[in-house]
């Protein structure tokens, strides 16, 4: 019988079998992965639809149904640009998790002023109760997580840190998150965040907290916030959020997350917060 499984049957008879063995298990390892990947998210829907449409065309091939057919052959031709137009958010986010692993961290220049200058900017930002977001990138590209930003290319100084989040009405880049890239220069103002869609968060941590808990979420980047409500610093990393950080926790956790070298097994040993142990964790996952 000519077709598609006979065709496949055909070209792994020709094969060693211990080739037709790891291809069949690549295979089946790569559709269950998918399948873990979309359950219970807008995709299985998609999902079912699509099987609905391909057991609806060969059902009307079975009957002779003509026009049912062509109609529903055409669809399953468009049926690729369809998934790529409506998934393209969702995509992008998994091939850019895809890619996180495998390029190594580039550790760019020297971490102490970057966590001088973001300590000092959030220490005056808490003080004054401005309401703030800092992305921070490591390794995976923020940007392409943002839905709309001002993109800067600035100096990083506390300075302008602080000045961009001044909530007046002719600062048009207050809102939001201004995010610093892996060049340690400030990259993005304005940057508007996936939101986290965890739950049982806590009456006090609302869309801002829900913002930098988000970007944390989709990447590697370690987010810190200033509630404008209460003034508090909370420092988030892979999903997991900090909260009610004194000055000194924060710059021994940023350090425990940039700093690199002996100074940051030193400073691990002495933080007792959880965003130390956060990193301690990672630092664990990817060994010595
Ligand atoms: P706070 O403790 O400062 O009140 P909150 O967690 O209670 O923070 P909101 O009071 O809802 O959050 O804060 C609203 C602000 O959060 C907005 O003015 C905006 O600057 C910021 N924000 C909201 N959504 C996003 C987003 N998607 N990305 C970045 N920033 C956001
Ligand atoms: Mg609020």
């Amino acid at each position: 019988m000519p077709g598609p499984v006979s065709s496949i049957l055909d070209r792994l008879g020709s094969r060693p079998a211990w080739v037709t063995a790891v291809d069949l298990i690549l295979v089946y390892y790569l559709i269950y992965r998918a399948l873990l990947t979309i359950r219970g998210t807008r995709a299985a829907q998609m999902v079912v639809g699509i099987v609905l449409v391909g057991a609806g065309f060969y059902a009307a091939r079975r009957l002779e149904l003509t026009a049912v057919s062509w109609l529903l052959d055409n669809v399953i031709n468009y049926l690729i640009l369809i998934v790529i137009v409506v998934f393209q958010a969702d995509i992008r986010r998994a091939l850019g998790r895809l890619g996180q692993g495998v390029i190594p961290r580039s550790r760019a220049g020297d971490a102490g002023e970057l966590i001088e200058e973001v300590a000092g900017a959030v220490a005056q930002l808490a003080r004054a109760r401005r309401g703030a977001i800092i992305v921070v990138e490591r390794d995976a590209d923020v940007a392409a997580f943002v839905e709309d930003a001002t993109r800067l290319d600035a100096r990083l100084t506390r300075q302008l840190l602080v000045t961009l989040f001044v909530p007046t009405a002719d600062n048009e880049l207050h809102d939001g998150a201004v995010v610093i890239g892996k060049s340690r220069r400030i990259e993005l103002a304005r940057a508007l965040l996936p939101l986290s869609k965890a739950t049982g968060l806590g009456p006090e941590l609302g869309t801002r907290h829900r913002a930098a808990l988000g970007i944390t979420e989709d990447t590697d980047a370690v987010a810190v916030v200033v509630s404008e409500e209460r003034g508090q610093v909370s420092v988030c990393y892979r999903g997991h959020l900090a909260a009610d950080l004194d000055a000194q926790t924060l710059r021994r956790a940023l350090h425990d997350l940039f700093g690199g070298g002996a100074r940051e097994a030193e400073a691990a040993a002495e933080i007792g917060s959880a965003v130390a142990s956060l990193g301690a964790r990672e630092r664990a996952a990817e060994g010595p």
